[in-house]
C-alpha cells in the first residue's frame, strides 16, 4: 500500500501547487478518487490513506464493492453512463451522481431515493466541447435540465461535470473547463432560487492542474492514485 500512500501524497501536492498558484483555497478542491476496476482491497487501502470518497462507473462493479466496504464511512459518488434500469440501485446506495444528462433519468432518481436518505447530490453533465461521441447534455439544454432538477424535492443540484477531450497542451485544456465555469455561472444568474450550485467536477489525471485555474471544486482522479488500469472492468 505504500505506493498508494506515495501516490496520494503526490496529488495532493499538485492539488496545493496549482491552487497556490492560481490565488485558490486548497480546501475548496475535494479530491474524489476514481476506483473503477479496483478491487475492494485497494480501495480499503486507499481509505486507510486518508481518502474517504471514491468515485464509480459501473453499477454492478460499485454495488459488490459497497458491500464489501460497509464498514467504512466512505461517501459514494456514482460518475458514469447511467440506464433507466440502473437508477434504483445507485439512488439506493450512492451519495452523488455526476453523470446526470437527461430529465427522465432525474426524475427515476428522485423517485427512487428511499425516505430515510437525505436528497441525493447531482451535477448535470455538460458535453462542453461538442464532442459527437461524448455524453452529456448540450449546453443549450441546459437551463431548461437545470430547472426541471430543481422541481425534484429528492435532488439536490450541486453543479456541472465534463470530460473534454483529451489534450496534451495545458493552455488548451483550460478552454473547455472556462466554458463549463461559464455555463455555471449563467445557470446562477438565470436560477438564483438554486442556492446549492456549488460545485464544477473537472480535472482527471492528465489535466487536473488546468481545471483547478478555471475553478474545479472536485478534481476526480483514478490513474495518478491507483496506477495504470488494466483490469476489464465488468459491465453496467
Ligand atoms: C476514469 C474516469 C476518471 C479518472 O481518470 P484518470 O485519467 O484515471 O484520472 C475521471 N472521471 C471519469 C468520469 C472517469 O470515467
Amino acid at each position: 500500500m505504500t505506493n498508494i500512500t506515495q501516490n496520494i501524497n503526490q496529488v495532493r501536492a499538485r492539488i496545493l501547487e496549482s491552487a497556490k498558484k492560481h490565488g485558490r483555497n486548497p480546501d475548496d478542491i475535494t479530491l474524489l478518487a476514481v476506483s473503477k476496476t479496483q478491487s475492494a482491497d485497494r480501495v480499503r487501502g486507499a481509505f486507510s490513506a486518508g481518502l474517504t470518497r471514491f468515485g464509480e462507473n459501473y453499477v454492478q462493479e460499485a454495488l459488490d464493492k459497497i458491500a464489501a466496504l460497509g464498514d467504512l464511512p466512505i461517501e459514494w459518488h456514482f460518475i458514469g453512463p447511467l440506464q433507466s434500469n440502473k437508477t434504483r440501485a445507485v439512488s439506493e446506495n450512492f451519495h452523488w451522481v455526476h453523470s446526470v444528462e437527461r430529465a427522465k433519468i432525474a426524475r427515476r432518481l428522485n423517485d427512487q431515493r428511499p425516505p430515510g436518505l437525505p436528497p441525493l447530490n447531482v451535477c448535470i453533465q455538460v458535453n462542453i466541447d461538442d464532442q459527437a461521441t461524448k455524453s452529456g447534455v448540450a449546453p443549450d439544454e441546459l437551463p431548461a435540465l437545470a430547472q426541471a432538477i430543481a422541481e425534484l424535492p429528492r435532488l439536490r443540484l450541486r453543479g456541472l461535470m465534463a470530460i473534454p477531450a483529451p489534450c496534451a497542451d495545458p493552455e488548451h485544456q483550460r478552454q473547455p473547463f472556462f466554458r463549463l465555469r461559464q455555463q455555471l455561472d449563467t445557470l446562477r444568474r438565470r436560477l438564483p432560487a438554486l442556492t446549492d450550485l456549488d460545485t464544477l467536477s473537472m480535472g482527471m489525471t492528465a489535466d487536473l492542474e488546468a481545471a483547478i485555474a478555471e475553478g474545479a471544486t472536485i478534481v476526480r482522479v483514478g490513474t495518478a492514485i491507483f496506477g495504470e488500469r488494466n483490469a476489464t472492468p465488468r459491465g453496467g
